[in-house]
């Protein structure tokens, strides 16, 4: 039964996959020019102060960040909890993952991890806003506030909508997007095809493993090379 439905949504990741490379370019670049878009360098989506800042990694960005020995920065992906460290965040993060027998907290795909204000670890805090790795950073990033679901072009919330851009960034842009959508719909068949449900464990279920008498909690990240484990140690 599960085998079926899985079957089924890597199909139709396969099938949007296949409309997603036939997306224009120039045409995804005269969408974006005619929204408009320029950067004013807020950094309110690099804060958590300004809204929910997690930035999901693709397979790409994960090789990326490892090149240039940032690995520190991968993270598994978290619930978004505000104004809380994470050693107090883990009850409501309980509630929110799948905790299995062994007290393994089960999540899929990583983010960039965040300081403990939850500002991007990235962010310039001298008031310049820079990202300390512009050149490498997330596909996310470099596409904000543009996305592509089902092969439509939107926006998240921005101040820079609306401004002026150039046609060669706008072109920029277009590539980007496309290469992200097309990324993130390969990781997500990938993901599919490589899950492996774990036996014996309950979606929500309180293990005495996961409350305060440990001195780091296990994390069972689900992503596109199947399963692997993430150790963070508690610091109490
Ligand atoms: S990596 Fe750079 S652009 Fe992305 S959230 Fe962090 S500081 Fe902002």
């Amino acid at each position: 039964m599960f085998s079926d439905y899985r079957q089924r949504l890597v199909n139709e990741l396969k099938e949007e996959l296949e409309a997603a490379e036939n997306i224009s370019c120039e045409y995804l670049a005269s969408q974006i020019r005619s929204i408009g878009f320029t950067c004013s360098m807020c950094g309110k989506c690099c804060r958590r102060s300004c809204g929910d800042n997690r930035v999901f990694l693709t397979s790409s960005d994960i090789r990326s960040l490892q090149e240039c020995s940032l690995d520190d920065a991968v993270f598994p992906m978290l619930p978004d909890i505000q104004d809380v460290p994470f050693e107090d965040a883990l009850h409501e993060y309980a509630q929110e993952l799948e905790v299995d027998s062994q007290g393994r907290y089960h999540t899929f795909g990583w983010m960039l991890k965040r300081k403990v204000n939850g500002n991007c670890s990235f962010i310039g805090e001298d008031g310049s806003n820079r990202c300390g790795i512009y050149d490498r950073r997330p596909m996310l990033c470099g596409t904000y506030p543009f996305y592509i679901k089902c092969g439509k072009l939107l926006t998240s919330e921005c101040e820079g909508l609306g401004k002026p851009i150039s046609d060669e960034d706008a072109v920029l842009l277009a590539e980007g997007l496309l290469g992200r959508y097309v990324t993130e719909l390969k990781d997500t068949a990938l993901l599919y095809e490589k899950f492996e449900a774990n036996e014996g464990s309950s979606p929500n279920m309180n293990s005495s493993k996961s409350s305060f008498d440990v001195d780091e909690v296990l994390f069972v990240v689900h992503d596109h090379n199947g399963n692997s484990e993430f150790v963070i140690k508690l610091h109490k």
